[in-house]
């Protein structure tokens, strides 16, 4: 490597500049990039902090301190700011982030004029001919309720089709209340279902009806949704997202991929282990190893099944050793129920150990203290079974875990795949509905984090049809460091003994979740051979308070060598 003079390297930057040239093109892919004069946190212990960082192909060649830099073909003047590992969200709903995107959301919307704008900037976006549905209206009105949306609010605001037929003459229009106990249909869409509606709301079973028969999304109209989702991920310093779609986007995935166009690495996982074998019928899944390793390629890996085991806070589905708090008398005893597979506990269990002795990582939605505990005594089973093995058990969520537990993490490499800025949507109410001792171990990342748990921080974008959870990663990172709501509130924090440090926050969003799909050998630090990811932010997180943090721009994305985005 031949190391040119920071003189020389100026002038360079000067000639160029003055000739207009722009060094910094999104679309070229280079030989190689040099990012220099930048406050680079590496994420690397042996080297945690450097000045410059030399991109080779799509790998990292060389991380250097000082003024002496090797030559590149071409190179950015980071002019000091922060640059970062790319962020590995690892927890992601992409499909439904794409679709929320490109469609329409209503989530904010309570009132006729915000409808009519809504869907008026939906039809500019969306080809003739094409459905616009769901969104969810009403949801963050239930919510400052102070309802969580159990409660009917009785002066309930509702679309009318009137309000929107002149708008949508091409866009059949279905969408939903949050609850989804309504649906609103704009003329055509009516036309299409065959049914008569003077104001176009439909209910029950002929709502249901309705919904049934709105056309599948064509190919074209998933990959739009695909390639918007990803822009966002590229603009918040997103460069790997694990994602539960259904199975049919992983051959968007790869259409992308086969463009040059798929500009955020995919970790997918299906819902269903069926879904397994028919990914590996279609050629998708290779070469299962004894251990989980991940399969695939550089931008499209699987090796995971996901699946559930209980429900949710909000509707008290999620699976406790007590009854809830906030019960009234009658269902007094209720403390949540079993999901999916799990109604069959030891049919689940035989499934798990089935995948686990295929080689398939596990990583299950676990919410209540007894849900979580009871994937303890699954991973126990499969020690025993299967013996014991770098499985990498992945719990989802690992919501509250009992006092009594977190002593079984220690030394078992277990992935706690957990969305810090859940703590600060949820803590308004969790305690109202599950008392103040369980919320101790609530959300406990630094608890987890000293029981030699292995956090891996995402976001659970797009969230659900009462709130949105945004991919921007800063969120989670505020939240995590300060267990407070967007408002700073409360002052101390939510629960303030279980914050952690900035450092270790943004080890968990990047080779935390590395770490979770066996990847923190080519992701998660800014270190040579490393995959070169990487991302740049216009405000330093070390200097700055956690509430300028929620204001902060990412200048750049950068994956494997190539600008994906640029501010
Ligand atoms: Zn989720």
């Amino acid at each position: 490597m031949k190391f040119k003079n920071h003189l020389i390297v100026l002038i360079v930057c000067a000639i160029l500049s003055a000739c207009g040239s722009n060094t910094e093109s999104v679309e070229a892919s280079s030989e190689s990039l040099l990012l220099f004069n930048g406050k680079v946190w590496t994420g690397n212990d042996a080297q945690p902090w450097a000045d410059w960082v030399l991109l080779e192909g799509d790998k990292i060649s060389k991380v250097g301190n000082g003024n002496r830099y090797p030559s590149a073909d071409r190179q950015i003047d980071l002019k000091g700011r922060l640059t970062l590992p790319g962020f590995n969200d690892s927890h992601v709903h992409f499909s439904q982030a794409g679709a929320l995107l490109l469609g329409i959301n209503l989530l904010d919307v309570n009132d006729d004029e915000a409808f009519i704008a809504r869907v008026k900037e939906t039809t500019d976006r969306l080809p003739d001919g094409s459905w616009i549905t769901r969104g969810d209206w009403g949801a963050y009105e239930a919510w400052n309720m102070g309802s969580e949306g159990s409660n009917r609010n009785q002066q309930d605001w509702q679309p009318r089709r009137t309000l929107i037929d002149e708008l949508t003459p091409d866009h059949p229009v279905l969408v939903t209340k949050y609850d989804r106990t309504e649906g609103m249909a704009n003329a055509i869409a009516l036309d299409y279902l065959g049914i008569e509606s003077k104001d176009g709301i439909l209910k029950g079973d002929i709502l249901t009806s309705a919904l049934r028969q709105i056309p599948e999304s064509s190919f074209e109209r998933k990959l739009a949704e695909s390639k918007r989702a990803l822009e966002e991920c590229a603009k918040w310093g997103v460069t790997t997202v694990q994602d539960m779609s259904p199975l049919d986007r992983v051959d968007i995935y790869k259409y992308l991929q086969e463009r040059d166009s798929l500009i955020t690495r995919i970790n997918f996982s299906p819902s269903r282990l069926s879904e397994i074998y028919n990914m590996m019928e279609q050629g998708w899944v290779i070469d299962w190893g004894e251990n989980p390793a991940p399969a695939g390629d550089d931008y499209i890996t699987f090796g995971t099944v996901k699946s559930h085991i209980d429900g949710i806070m909000g509707g008290r589905t999620a699976r406790f050793f007590e009854p809830y708090a906030d019960n009234t008398i009658e269902n007094y005893m209720w403390r949540g129920g079993w999901r999916e597979f799990s109604k069959n506990l030891p049919e689940f269990k035989r499934m798990l150990i089935q995948a686990d002795s295929g080689g398939i990582q596990l990583r299950v939605h676990a919410i209540g203290d007894e849900a979580n505990s009871i994937l303890l005594d699954v991973l126990d089973t499969l020690d025993q079974v299967n013996g014991a093995k770098d499985r990498r058990f992945r719990l989802v969520h690992a919501q509250v875990i009992a006092e009594q537990d977190f002593e079984r993490f220690a030394g078992r490499n277990i992935i706690a795949e957990v969305q810090p800025y859940h703590v600060t949507d949820d803590m308004r109410w969790m305690e109202e509905r599950i008392g103040h001792e369980r919320c101790k171990g609530a959300y406990a990342f630094k608890t987890l984090e000293d029981a030699g748990c292995q956090l891996a921080f995402g976001s659970d974008w797009p969230g659900t049809n009462a709130s949105y959870y945004p991919i921007n990663p800063l969120y989670g990172l505020y939240a995590a460091v300060t267990r407070q709501t967007v408002n700073g509130l409360p002052e101390e924090g939510w629960f303030p003994e279980q914050r952690i440090g900035l450092e270790s926050a943004i080890k968990a969003y990047t080779q935390g979740s590395a770490f979770a799909t066996f990847e923190e050998d080519v992701k998660g630090q800014i270190k040579e051979g490393m995959l070169a990811d990487i991302t740049v932010i216009d405000t330093d997180l070390f200097e700055t308070e956690p509430s300028a943090w929620l204001k902060a721009q990412f200048d750049y994305t950068i994956v494997g060598g190539k600008v994906v985005y640029k501010r």
